[in-house]
């Protein structure tokens, strides 16, 4: 038993996460849930709503994504979207339960151009009492700075797998550039979500390796999705093989176990788990989810059987910082 009763040691190594998530699935998920507790009521549960201001047409060739201009997915490309229908559809989420507004662009980065209309869109969401998340890209400084003051709560940036399986997936930028865009988000005082995605052919060992690099941050992202791959026809893993929901499960605990105060998010994929085994999740550590029909450009479940799967587990949504 003593392996159950150790806390993660301050600078967490591949080594120890790999005792940890080998644990016997029922003490691992112990262990998850008795570290939730400390910090988070296990019956609640954090909603953010997704809205894309722009879709498609992405430079990048991110070979899981359905909005890179590399592959031939059949998706629409559209502008950045207009500053007051943001707020119209910001508005309608937050009557819908949503305490958190993350709105995403398909960009390599935001250009000085874009930086007026983003800014607005940041305060006019603020100004609904809502916390404020965007995804644009990689940063400069300057950028996330401007944001900062804007009101920017969050920015996501996902790290998505290993630094030694990244190259296998996205050619057009390097692990470093990630990193460092991490590195001017937290400087400008912008909290950080950053997570990745399962299912792309990587190993167990690069999943680790993914949540190590991340708790081994600085300092710890306040969010992490933790993405299960959506096959996109067209794209470079169209025909990736699904992941195991237990190494899935797996994946949660560990990142419950090796950051104990991040919001640890349920986010693309979900349309394909069936209820026990987000429950699972949930039990796991999992305290986040994004609601809404569409998350990006793939399917995420009605919002009816998400709130039909909370009355079942007697869950509750999170309120706001903002909000009482
Ligand atoms: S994941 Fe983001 S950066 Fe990569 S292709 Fe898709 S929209 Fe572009």
């Amino acid at each position: 038993m003593k392996q159950l009763n150790e806390r993660p040691s301050a600078v967490s190594t591949e080594a120890n996460a790999t005792i940890i998530y080998n644990l016997p699935f029922i003490d691992l998920l112990f262990r998850a849930q008795q570290i939730h507790r400390e910090t988070f009521d296990p019956n609640t549960v954090q909603m953010s709503r997704l809205l894309s201001i722009k879709t498609g047409g992405c430079a990048e060739d991110c070979g899981y994504c359905s909005q890179s201009s590399h592959y031939p997915t059949g998706l629409k490309a559209s502008k950045l979207m207009e500053v007051e229908r943001v707020l119209a559809e910001a508005r309608q989420a937050r009557d819908g339960g949503a305490t958190r507004y993350c709105m995403g662009a398909a960009w390599r980065s935001p250009k000085d151009r874009d930086m007026d209309t983003l800014v607005a869109m940041v305060e006019g969401v603020r100004a609904l009492g809502m916390e404020t998340c965007m995804t644009l890209g990689m940063l400069t400084p300057e950028h996330s700075q401007r944001l900062a003051a804007a009101g920017l709560d969050y920015y996501n940036h996902n790290i998505d797998s290993s630094e030694r399986f990244y190259p296998e997936i996205i050619t057009t930028r390097a692990f470093e550039d990630r990193l460092e865009t991490l590195s001017n988000v937290r400087s400008a005082g912008i909290k950080v979500c950053a997570g990745g995605i399962l299912g792309m052919g990587e190993t167990v060992a690069d999943r680790i390796s993914m949540l190590v690099t991340l708790a081994n941050l600085p300092e710890q992202p306040e969010s992490v999705p933790i993405n299960m791959l959506i096959p996109i026809p067209g794209s470079k893993l169209a025909n990736a093989a699904a992941v195991d929901p237990i190494d899935f499960v797996r994946t949660i605990a560990l990142a419950r176990i090796l950051m104990p105060k991040a919001h640890v998010r349920l986010s693309a994929g979900s349309t394909d788990m069936s209820d026990e085994m987000q429950a699972l999740c949930f039990f796991a550590g999992a305290n986040s989810i994004f609601v809404g029909e569409t998350l990006l450009t793939a399917d995420n479940p009605a919002e009816d059987k998400d709130a039909m799967l909370f009355r079942r587990l007697g869950l509750q949504p999170m309120a706001s910082e903002y909000r009482s």
